[in-house]
Formats: C-alpha cells, structure tokens, sequence
C-alpha cells in the first residue's frame, strides 16, 4: 500500500475521500487529476489518478474478498445491501450536494429522486438475490438441478453523467450474485463513487467485496477490462469505449455487457395530447440532455407539425438555464468544456452542411451553457440525425403515416429507447412493438420496473441488465446430475 497520508476534500459542506478504496483502506497512488465543478469551473479535488498497478490491487483485493462474499449467501448478502440501502437513504442531502458540485445534475431531482434510486436499486437486488431459486426436475432417470455459483470478481465502469445511480445500477446486482467488485467511476464526476465506498464499509460489506479504483479511462479502465482475474465486466458509456473495452474482455473469454449511447426517437401522432406530448419534447433539455435515453429526435405527424412546435416553443420558453442549485433552473451546464466544444461542434458543422437551425444553436457567453437547439435536416442521413450529440440539441422530423414513422425511428444504428406519444391503444401496440429499441414508453418516459430488462440494440449495447437478467449475468450456472436412487 501506498505509504501516502489519506487525501480528502471538502465538497459542498461534505468531506469526501479523494483515494483508491482497495481492500477496505485508502489508498494514495502515485499521481492525481483535478476535477472541475460545472458550476462555476473550479477545481474541486485532485483525485488518485489509479494505475495498473492500483488495479492490480483492487483486483486482487476483490479475488481474495470473493470466496466468503459468496459462501455468505443471498440472506446474509442482502442484510447488509438492505442496510446499504439504509444508509444511502440517511445521507441524500448530502450525496446529492456533492454531486450537484461535481456533475451539476439538477439538485432538487438529485434529492427528490435520483440518489434515492441508487438505494432502491441495492434493496431491490437484496430482494430478487433471496428470491432467485435454483431449479430442480426429473428426468431420464436422473435428478437436474441448476445451480447458480457467483462468477468472481466484476468490473464494473461507469460514465459521468448520474455517476452515482448508474454505479449502484450495477454494483448492486453484482454484490447481490455473490460478485465482488472493482468500480472505476469516470473522471469527470468521480466524488459520490468515493462516497458510495465510504458506506458500503459503513454497511458492514466485508473489505475488498467493494473496491474503487478513481482514474483515467485510457489506464485505470483499460488496465481492470484486461485483468485477467476479472470474470465479469459491466460498462455504461460510449460506443467506442464499448468497442475497446469489449476487445479486451474477449481476449480472457470474460462476459461483457455494455449500456451505451442512443438516438432515440420521440414519434408524436396526430391523435396524442399534443400538450402533453410538447412538454416532453422540451423535457429533453434538462440537465442540458446529458441523458442517454433522451427523444432527441423529434418525428412529428406532418399534419400537426406546426401546432406542436407552437406548443413545444411555449414549453422551451419556461425553461432556466442556470446554477443547478437553484430550485427554478430547468437547464443545468454541460459537464466540462471539451464537452461543450464537442456539443458546438455538431451544431457548427450542421451549420455548414446547410441543416436548419429553427432555434437557439450558440453557446452561451457565461458557463459551460449551450442554447437549447432544434434543427431540421435537410437529409436523414445528416450527421446530426445519425450521431449521438449527448447535449440540448433535438432535431425534428415530420412524417406521413406509420409506415414512414417507423422507418424513421429505426434508421440509425442505435436502439436504446423510444418514446411514443398517441391515443390509439392499437397504435400503442403496433408502434410499440415495431420500433427497435431496448425499452419503449408510451405517453410517459423513464418510469422503471427494476425487474425489468434493460438495454439496447445495435451501437446502443449488448446484454441486459434489471431482475433476474443482471443476476444471470453475474452468475455462472451449472448442472448438477445425479442417478436416481444411487444416493441415500
Ligand atoms: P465514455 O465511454 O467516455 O466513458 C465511460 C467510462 O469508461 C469512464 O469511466 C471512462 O473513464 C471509461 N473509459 C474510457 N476509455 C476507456 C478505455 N479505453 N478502457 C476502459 N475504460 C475506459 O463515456 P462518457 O462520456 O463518460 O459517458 C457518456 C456516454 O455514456 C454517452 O454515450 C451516453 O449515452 C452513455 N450512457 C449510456 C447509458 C445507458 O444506460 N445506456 C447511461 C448513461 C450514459
């Protein structure tokens, strides 16, 4: 271990650990990185920067960690995910202040719903964990059983934006398996991961069951996907990440499954409640559309193009940009400057391909703003049609018939998610079911049944995790026969 004194910072009011969590102690390294706020651009902590050596660690600490994680059982594993759980729920406020300074998510839906949805996520892994049953049969004179045997350590990688819902998305299911588990959080937001480690020890989850290793993707993140003791790798991120981290997970025969980005359509009929469906449309923009399951291309009924746009332009107009602490802003800044510069760049090079910027399409002269942009292509092939901008631009559409709505929807190489909006129950059906994508809402958006899969097709991912799907995952199953009345 590193002989470095504990390095900690002070974020929002709240004392945050700025090392590696490797088997249940902090841990310097050898170099560090700062992370910026969003807010107001300064720097917040200069955080571990983790090499393949700190990996190694980790890894190894999380092998070590496994054997009696997984002897624990589901019982004994869910005890102490539920006084996970607990605890997260006692400490909101304060998770949600840190990372409001670090990532400049909405603060009121940081407290009101999206950390408590990191404690939901390990109560209802401790539930599903207890109530995975091992299926017993008999036949050709023989007695079958499966048996689920936890697989190992599991990597898992998360991206910056909502760092702390989509870690616990897979650092719970993965404990709940019998999994131990190496985080490396992105480096943009790595302040509530950090803090996450600080209570699962609180929780009483045994040291090296969790680890967190803070770094660069190029090195902390390329070095856990290739660990050869790694079993498992569960990613969040961008397609291209994807791409290599996939590369190395398949030279150790190691299961990968990969959320990633999207396009998604927002298909608006005729028959909707066109209100409703405008205010959605805006809806698109909080939190600057650092979402991946954002409708961020708009695809309207011709025939009521005009009246939607009124009623989605009087939506936008109500829309703040501004501090993220402040409970009236509805727009909050881009993450970091070159992400901004990446945001302005789609936007400029529509520009220059002659696509219609109908609204907004500049960066604002104070913070890492960009305006809320709509823009008509001149083609569907356009760049900013195909590609994922993953900020608060939206391009909109108009069809005729369904037949063309769907062709639309599923013209890019993405399928993460889709949002529909009508009144017809048959068209809910027919629509619902053709358009290709890993989750479909219908006149609703990002309501979750945690038992449910979750995904996407194409360059939106591979695998599904929710329910039993994760816990498959991060299992190994096995069949055990024995000949009929040769045991006693
Ligand atoms: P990213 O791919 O740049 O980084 C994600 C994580 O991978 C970070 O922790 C990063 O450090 C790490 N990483 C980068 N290069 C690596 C490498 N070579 N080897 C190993 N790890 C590496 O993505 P991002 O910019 O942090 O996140 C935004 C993307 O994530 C968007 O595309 C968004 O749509 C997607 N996303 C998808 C979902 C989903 O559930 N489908 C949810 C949130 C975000």
């Amino acid at each position: 271990m590193s002989a470095a004194a504990a390095q900690f910072a002070r974020v929002a009011g709240q004392t945050v650990s700025t090392d590696h969590l490797i088997g249940g102690e902090r841990v310097a390294g050898r170099s560090r990185f700062e992370t910026l706020s969003p807010i107001d651009g300064s720097v917040l902590a200069e955080v571990a920067r983790g090499d393949a050596e700190d990996v190694a660690r980790a890894v190894e600490a999380a092998h070590r960690a496994w054997p009696a994680w997984a002897a624990l059982g589901p019982h004994g594993r869910a005890e102490r995910l539920r006084r996970l759980a607990d605890l997260i729920d006692s400490r909101v406020e304060e998770l949600a202040a840190v990372e409001c300074a670090d990532m400049a998510m909405l603060l009121r839906s940081l407290r009101a719903r999206v950390i408590s949805r990191g404690a939901r996520n390990f109560r209802a892994y401790a539930e599903l964990a207890v109530a995975y049953e091992e299926r017993d049969w008999r036949s050709n004179g023989t007695w079958n059983r499966v048996q689920r045997m936890a697989s190992g350590p599991a990597a898992v990688i998360t991206p910056w934006n909502a760092p702390f819902m989509l870690s616990t998305w897979k650092t719970a299911p993965a404990l709940a398996a019998g999994c131990t588990v190496v985080l490396k959080p992105a480096e943009w937001s790595p302040l509530t991961c950090s803090l996450l480690g600080d209570l699962a020890l609180e929780a009483g989850i045994e040291p090296g069951v969790f680890n967190v290793v803070q770094g660069i993707g190029e090195e902390a993140g390329a070095a856990l996907a290739a660990h050869p003791l790694i079993r498992r790798a569960s990613f969040t991120g961008s397609t291209g990440t994807a791409r290599r981290i996939g590369a190395a997970t398949a030279a150790n025969l190691v299961p990968f499954t990969a959320e990633l980005g999207g396009k998604n359509p927002l298909l608006v009929f005729a028959d909707a409640d066109l209100d409703a469906a405008a205010r959605m449309a805006a809806r698109q923009y909080d939190d600057s559309g650092q979402v991946c399951l954002s409708g961020t291309r708009l695809l309207v009924e011709a025939s009521v193009r005009e009246e939607f746009l009124e009623r989605f332009d009087a939506a936008v107009a109500e829309h703040v940009l501004g501090d993220p602490r402040r409970e009236e802003t509805t727009v909050s800044p881009l993450i970091h400057p070159l992400h901004l510069e990446r945001v302005a760049g789609f936007v400029e090079r529509a520009r220059d391909e002659g696509q219609r910027v109908l609204r907004g399409g500049r960066r604002l002269d104070d913070g890492w703003f960009f305006e809320p942009t709509l823009i008509e292509p001149t083609s569907n092939d356009a760049e900013i049609v195909q590609s994922e901008v993953f900020g608060p631009v939206l391009t909109i559409q108009a069809f005729a018939g369904e037949e063309e709505a769907v062709a639309l929807a599923n013209s890019t190489r993405y399928g993460l998610s889709g949002l529909l909006y009508t009144s017809s129950a048959g068209r809910a059906e027919r629509i619902g079911r053709a358009v290709r994508a890993g989750t479909v809402w219908v006149n609703t958006f990002l309501v979750r049944d945690l038992t449910a899969p979750f995904g996407g097709i194409g360059d939106s991912g591979i695998g599904r995790e929710g329910g039993d799907y994760a816990l498959d995952f991060y299992s190994d199953l096995k069949t055990l026969q024995i000949l009929e009345g040769s045991t006693r």
